[in-house]
């Protein structure tokens, strides 16, 4: 090897040894009779000096003429340094260099290759492989090896066996476009990539590999909301003869194991919430439970404390649920009306927001007094669990909507509360989602029909099959989802493995026989040879990723990542092709 150490590797004990250092020049500095350099590489920094003297009079010019980033090999003794630094691992010693070798000189980088760096995301990107020689972005990709070689581990145990499933498919339905290839040796004819291994998983269940897993890559065709990639990893699992209580917890085991092993986490047993509840007690399907302030409903199935005083907002609203803001009634008039025009933000799209205010001196105070009198508001106040000092805000309106609204502002006063520290985790199953939701197609209004919730393999809750000849909107599924600090993170369900409740899910969801033979007989078809019930999950691995590295973004913790357009700036891809080649293809492109 060129060298005998890294540059994150010698320690007192190592002083007086010689040793070859190899590595980047980070930075330089030349204070005449003695020039220090900073060299770096993966595992750290280590500081090269170089003196004065007439026997190196030479060596110093050549270090002196080093530019940044330039690759070197130098060779010294290791010293005990003058000064020392306690930023950094090596920073007791430092090697005085006897031999310089250049190894390849380098351009000035385009940004700085610090932690601190002054180049925009942009130019980051697009000389990514510069980026990735940040310790900042380098231990996002390390975090995630750690993550990968811990799932591995952790299924290892387990005697789940890890198989490679093809690329090259058709369409698997869950929920997005597919991305096509098309194929020249059958003219005309495409492959999609997988949107998710789904069916694979389930046929090698059928043969047998009662546990699997892989860590594989997906393709969904979405339009890119903030953080989304095109394509993305999974962590993909499946398993034979189970229950729902038995992939819960094989898996809560997996990710309280992660948290272990990579952040040193003990996380308690993971609670559990329907469906029903999550949207109830929060608006939302993926709640983020690091904090509380549960909706509090004033007008609803079971309660009414608004109607009957003419405030007409209240009285035509099919519920009035709000939040309590604990600690909160000292907003300012400026306070309160800047959070109702941001709730008002087509984003969100509320109408309005009503507040009441606990005061200290235990008097309340709203923005609907004129309607409410101080014993309807200690009523109000009662049901919020209020105390002097809370500030109550409330949202009317259509249930689904208002609920959905009144999460976003939770969330808001969340974050503005700082109860959403990145470092603390608070995981939580949700289970018992709908099978079914109804929708319309974008493109042709009045196309009504319904769509599966998670996909079409999921299986209904066995007692609540007979809702399937009657009341669609009501069946529940035997899916789960698991939810970190308010992010969904994997989700999975319990499937079906006979052929005919297949049959049945495909009818239900608009397939004719012969479309759903076309498309997934050979399913069907090995549901019919002896297909073992069985059950799966898949999680985000990017995701997962980033919330234990604490960081908001995907893209921090993929090497080679995709902006917001789905285009790959270094490599300029997508691109255009030359017409030989779409010939071959037998694709014709319409010239403009
Ligand atoms: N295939 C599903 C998904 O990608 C996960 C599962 O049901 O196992 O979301």
């Amino acid at each position: 090897m060129l060298r005998s150490h890294t540059c994150g590797e010698l320690r007192p004990e190592h002083i007086n040894q010689e040793v070859t250092l190899c590595g980047w020049v980070q930075r330089v500095r030349d204070k005449g009779g003695m020039l220090w350099i900073d060299l770096r590489d993966r595992y750290g920094i280590t500081q090269l000096l170089f003196e004065d003297n007439p026997a190196s009079k030479e060596l110093l010019e050549k270090a002196r003429n080093l530019g940044r980033e330039f690759v070197v090999a130098a060779t010294g003794t290791v010293i005990e340094r003058f000064s020392k630094n306690d930023k950094i691992a090596t920073g007791d010693i430092e090697v005085r260099v006897s031999e310089l070798t250049i190894l390849n000189p380098a351009k000035l980088p385009p940004f700085l290759i610090e932690d601190e760096t002054d180049g925009g995301e942009d130019l980051r990107m697009k000389y990514r492989y510069l980026d990735l020689r940040r310790g900042a972005v380098r231990k996002n990709l390390e975090l995630r090896h750690q993550v990968a070689r811990h799932t591995r581990s952790y299924l290892d145990d387990l005697n789940f066996i890890e198989v490679e499933t093809p690329v090259l498919i058709k369409s698997t339905p869950e929920g997005a476009r597919d991305f096509v290839v098309p194929s020249r040796m059958n003219p005309g004819e495409f492959y999609a990539l997988p949107q998710s291994p789904q069916t694979f998983k389930q046929l090698l269940m059928v043969s047998g590999f009662d546990r699997y897993y892989q860590i594989v890559k997906c393709f969904r065709d979405e339009d890119l909301r903030a953080d989304r990639q095109p394509e993305f990893t999974q962590i993909d699992c499946e398993m034979s003869f189970v229950t729902q209580e038995d992939v819960l917890n094989t898996f809560e085991g997996l990710i309280r194991n992660l948290f272990l092993k990579v952040k040193n986490i003990d996380i308690p047993e993971v609670p559990r919430m329907t469906y029903a509840d999550a949207m109830r007690r929060y608006g939302s399907d993926k709640p983020d439970i690091r904090f509380g302030m549960e909706f509090v409903e004033l007008k609803g199935e079971d309660t009414d404390l608004t109607s009957g005083k003419n405030f007409g907002v209240f009285d035509s609203a099919e519920v009035v649920v709000g939040i309590n803001a604990s600690g909160c009634a000292s907003y300012t008039r400026k306070q309160l009306d800047e959070l109702t025009e941001w709730v008002k933000r087509p984003q969100i799209g509320a109408k309005g927001l009503i507040y009441v205010r606990y005061n200290e001196d235990g008097t309340l105070k709203s923005s609907v007094d004129k309607f409410y009198d101080e014993a309807s508001l200690k009523q109000w106040a009662e049901a919020f669990d209020a105390k002097p000092g809370d500030l109550m805000l409330i949202i009317s309106g259509e249930a689904d909507k208002a609920r959905k609204q009144l999460n976003e502002l939770r969330l808001e006063m969340g974050t503005r509360l700082g109860l959403r520290s990145a470092d603390e985790y608070r995981v939580l199953w949700v289970l018992d989602f709908p099978l079914l939701e109804y929708g319309e197609d974008e493109a042709t209004p009045g196309s009504g029909r319904w769509y599966a919730m998670h996909h079409p393999f999921t299986s209904p809750k066995p007692e609540d099959i007979p809702l399937l000849g009657s009341n669609l909107g009501k069946v529940r599924a035997n899916a789960y989802d698991m939810v970190i600090n308010g992010v969904e993170v994997g989700g999975g369900s319990v499937r079906i493995f006979q052929k005919e409740l297949q049959q049945k899910m495909f009818e239900i969801l608009g397939f004719t026989p012969v479309e759903a033979q076309e498309q997934f007989g050979f399913l069907m078809n090995a549901f019919e040879f002896g297909a073992p019930p069985h059950a799966g999950i898949a999680f985000g691995f990017d995701r997962l990723c980033s919330l234990f590295g604490g960081a908001d973004s995907i893209r921090d913790f993929i090497a080679f990542p995709k902006n917001n357009s789905g285009r790959d700036v270094m490599i300029d891809s997508p691109s255009t092709i030359a017409d030989l080649q779409l010939k071959e293809l037998s694709i014709r492109v319409a010239k403009s």
